[in-house]
């Protein structure tokens, strides 16, 4: 069922003209959805004549992809793809496999969609969550490996080996996010502005015309923020931390990022990984990815890989922060660490 609140405010923009001749301008409208998708809170605010009819396509856009995607949710082609081991899937599906497939590849395996059976196994699936067995571990880690899937280009067959099973909960709100950027284009709204859990998409002017600002928590305490960012719509922000989701058992905190070559949650010595790019896509899998990898993995990926074009915030477990020169001067913060290439 559907749960959302909707709310429309219309403000009068207060320009020269209106100031001058006394005649009004047409008013500009802001329409805001909230409602629960893809296992988070979802908040879509849209500027614009077309605001209202653009924020409920984003918001069918968001449902319909959380049912196509979610390898939890019964009857998804991905929950069906697990159960059957083959699936012919849309296009678009296709492509959004084939690009975490290739991230895959580019990260040395750091992102890894064939991790399910792992991440089941710790119960970051809506199971119980507990520390399994080692044998347990060995017997998922079977399944991991992207040689496990093998795509049809012709007939759009996806195949995984009989103990693989895909998961797409760290690349699809990014690859969400970049189609509701689409869908704003098309309804030709003045600015949007997107929050999917750790996922922030912003399209577009603001109506007062300044910078957007977009706030990155802070992992030790999320009612804080360790910087803000004033950037331009057209990006995606996203944010991968060991803090989002974990549970504790023997004092011990056990964080929902696997490590796809141990079956361990990564041991990483981040505490926060925040990527900024034109691609959402990108933009989500290498959150994940870079978080695996660790702070000196990190750098040198932004470093060396020129066709992942993208900014980062990193946040290491004694809370010193880098940020990549990008976006120096868009940081609020100016006794950050910046690298440079
Ligand atoms: P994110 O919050 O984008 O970092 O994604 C984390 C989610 O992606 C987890 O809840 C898992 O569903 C999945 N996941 C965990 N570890 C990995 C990994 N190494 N590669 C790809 N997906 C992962
Ligand atoms: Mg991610």
């Amino acid at each position: 069922m559907r749960k959302y609140i909707r709310t429309v405010l219309f403000a009068v923009i207060l320009s020269a003209a209106v100031l001058f001749s006394g005649c009004s301008e047409p008013q500009a409208s802001e329409s805001t959805v909230n409602f629960e998708a893809m296992d988070t809170y979802v908040t879509i605010t849209v500027y614009g004549d077309e605001s209202e009819a653009a924020s409920e396509k984003a918001m069918d856009e968001i449902l319909l992809l959380d049912s196509r995607l979610s390898a939890v949710t019964g009857g998804s082609k991905i929950y069906n793809l697990n159960q059957k081991k083959t699936a012919t899937l849309s296009d678009d599906t296709v492509t959004l496999i084939k690009e975490a497939l290739e991230i895959s590849e580019a990260t040395g395996g750091a992102f890894d969609i064939t991790i399910y059976p792992i991440v089941k196994l710790w119960g970051f699936a809506g199971g119980d969550q507990h520390v399994p067995e080692q044998s347990e571990i060995d017997l998922a880690l079977a399944g991991v490996g992207s040689d496990n899937v093998t795509i049809d280009e012709n007939t759009g067959e996806v195949t995984l080996a009989d103990d693989c099973e895909i998961d797409l909960g760290g690349i699809a709100k990014g690859y969400t996010g970049d189609m509701l950027m689409e869908i704003f284009e098309e309804a030709e709204v003045s600015g949007a502005v997107v929050s999917l859990g750790g996922n922030i998409v912003i399209y577009g002017d603001k109506p007062d015309g300044t910078a957007w600002n977009i706030a990155i928590e802070d992992p030790d305490n999320t009612s804080e923020y360790i910087c803000s960012l004033s950037l331009a719509g057209g990006v995606s922000v996203v944010t991968s931390g060991g803090y989002e989701r974990y549970f504790e058992e023997n004092g011990v905190r056990y964080h929902h990022i696997m490590d796809p070559k141990t079956g361990y949650p990564a041991d990483s010595d981040l505490l926060s990984v925040t990527i900024i790019s034109k691609n959402g896509t990108q933009a989500d899998a290498l959150s994940t990815a870079l978080f695996v990898m660790g702070r000196e993995e990190a750098v040198s990926f932004w470093e060396t890989n020129e066709e992942y074009e993208f900014d980062m915030v990193l946040m290491d477990s004694d809370r010193n922060v880098y940020i990549t020169e990008g976006i120096e001067d868009a940081c609020s913060e100016d006794d950050f660490n910046v690298l440079r290439k």
